[in-house]
């Protein structure tokens, strides 16, 4: 019985306290309060220079820095944008909160997305190109960005969970025109809610900066060397999706601890693949060769499992302490794409599916220690073989 839970955060750094105080006793909670320099400002600020991105806007989710950016590239009602059919209900959904409509891509065993069928699928009427790195795993981004820039075609990155992984050294997340990050709890910076975007493009930081609620002049206090912000102010409409100084004074000094994070995190993913991959029952896909990855959590294929034996390791591995998913077996998965009701008739996607319906999904925070890893395998390695013994037998 393993006796970490797996949804424990670290705790948030000391440092935070002091910024967090101050905000407590002048009340300064709204980035725009203060004329310059906000703790939404300045996290933004640093974000940026650590990404490489001439860039940032700090937001209330990756699902709002997802709406905003679509929103920003001012695509016509009804635009058709590609997505991946393996990722998380947020992204259809905010592409159907920017009034698209999103085309779903085949997604293979790997995890990543099927290239045969994304250029099939990236037809003429196609306008955009919105790229989910689910759970961290990264398509071929060459080919993606290739075929989007030969099209003309805008490419958005949800680099949700992806923060510090790179693709040939360069980071996920300035690929494409934008790069949007989650602050959400379970990923790599813990502000409990909170979204960033960042990019290059002056037009769309202008738009999204003012669509996120930069009402009158407030785009000023941002503090950013761009002169597009005065040909948008009061042509947009303001959504008020921001972030708030105290969420900003959380996740800003978690950013020094990135580099160790994304260690840790890759440490414990490949000592658990090593061992998960030493099973005949168990298949752990391997990164594309360009992709180093920033793992906090694991992905594995059941190999030759019936769905009994599948829900069996389900049930055998919540005793034992690690809630190993199944994501089309889980009941009403949020990432099995048939549950994403609101889209209306379910597109057929037999590859993604019989994906979803083997593949297994565990955390595995960077805070996990060998010994504690190691405990995880030989929950999920000790039941796979129950379950095949009494198959056996
Ligand atoms: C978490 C996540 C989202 C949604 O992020 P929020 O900040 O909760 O809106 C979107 N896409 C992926 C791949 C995610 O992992």
């Amino acid at each position: 019985m393993l006796k970490r839970d797996l949804h424990q955060a670290e705790p948030i750094p000391e440092e935070a306290r002091a910024t967090i105080d101050a905000l407590l006793a002048s009340g300064d909670l709204f980035r725009y309060h203060a004329p310059q320099n906000a703790p939404v400002t300045l996290l933004e600020q640093e974000f940026a220079v650590m990404l490489g991105a001439k860039y940032a806007l700090a937001v209330a989710s990756c699902s709002a820095a997802l709406f905003l950016s679509l929103k920003a590239l001012d695509l016509p009602r009804d635009a058709k944008v590609l997505i991946p059919a393996f990722t998380f209900a947020a992204v259809p959904s905010a592409v159907v909160h920017a009034n698209c409509t999103p085309v779903l891509v085949e997604v293979g065993d790997n995890y990543r997305i099927d290239m045969t069928d994304f250029e099939a699928k990236l037809t003429t009427d196609i306008e955009a190109v919105l790229i989910s790195h689910m759970r961290g795993h990264t398509s071929d981004m060459d080919q993606i960005k290739g075929l989007c820039d030969a099209r003309g075609i805008p490419l958005i990155e949800d680099a949700a969970h992806s923060l510090g992984t790179t693709w040939n050294g360069q980071n996920i997340g300035t690929i494409g025109k934008v790069g949007c990050f989650s602050f959400q709890s379970y990923k790599l910076l813990n502000g409990g809610e909170g979204g960033i975007l960042i990019t290059d493009d002056d037009d769309i930081i202008a738009r999204c900066v003012i669509m996120s609620g930069a009402y009158e002049s407030n785009w000023q206090k941002h503090g950013l060397d761009c002169n597009t912000f005065a040909k948008y102010q009061n042509e947009l409409p303001l959504y008020n999706t921001r972030l708030s100084n105290l969420s900003a004074a959380v996740i800003q000094p978690q950013l020094q601890h990135v580099t160790r994070r994304i260690r840790d995190g890759l440490r414990n993913h490949d000592l658990m693949a090593e061992q998960l991959n030493a099973s005949p029952h168990l298949s752990v896909p391997s990164p594309l060769v360009p992709e180093s990855r920033a793992p906090d959590s694991i992905q594995f294929n059941l190999v030759g499992f019936s769905d009994d034996e599948a829900h069996a390791l389900m049930r055998e591995t919540k005793d034992r302490g690690v809630a190993v998913s199944i994501f089309g077996l889980h009941n009403g998965n949020a990432r099995a794409f048939w549950n994403w009701k609101f889209l209306g008739d379910t597109p057929d996607l037999p590859q993604t599916k019989a994906m979803l319906m083997r593949a297994c999904d565990v955390r595995l925070p960077a805070s996990l220690t060998e010994d504690q890893v190691n405990a995880v395998a030989d929950v999920i390695l000790s039941s796979v073989r129950q379950i095949k013994r009494s198959k056996a037998a």
